[in-house]
């Protein structure tokens, strides 16, 4: 159910905004997928961090996708969802479509 709405996220917000500059984003995602799930290793994190710091569109991907998974533990827990995480998402959204 989480996973359905990630993607559907994905597809519906996200996939109209993501900018594709960066020459190794597909690799880049994955890795923080691996991140986010507290599966990777101290290596990865640590060449990760410090590309995201070097990468516009890999630290948009960073934050847009810790909100997204933030949401889906609010919706997951049946609480409220707090308007200032709504406020940050919409924030990273307005911020992908300026560029
Ligand atoms: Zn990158």
């Amino acid at each position: 159910m989480a996973k359905n709405l990630q993607n559907w996220i994905k597809k519906n917000l996200i996939s109209r905004y993501v900018m594709t500059d960066c020459p190794e984003e597909e690799r880049c995602l994955h890795v923080l997928e691996v991140i986010l799930d507290d599966e990777s290793t101290l290596d990865e994190e640590q060449e990760y961090f410090a590309h995201i710091e070097q990468c516009w569109t890999c630290y948009q991907n960073y934050n847009l996708e810790k909100a997204i998974r933030e949401l889906i533990k609010t919706k997951i827990e049946k609480k409220p969802v707090p308007d200032t995480l709504l406020k940050s998402i919409k924030l990273e959204i307005e911020k992908l479509t300026i560029e």
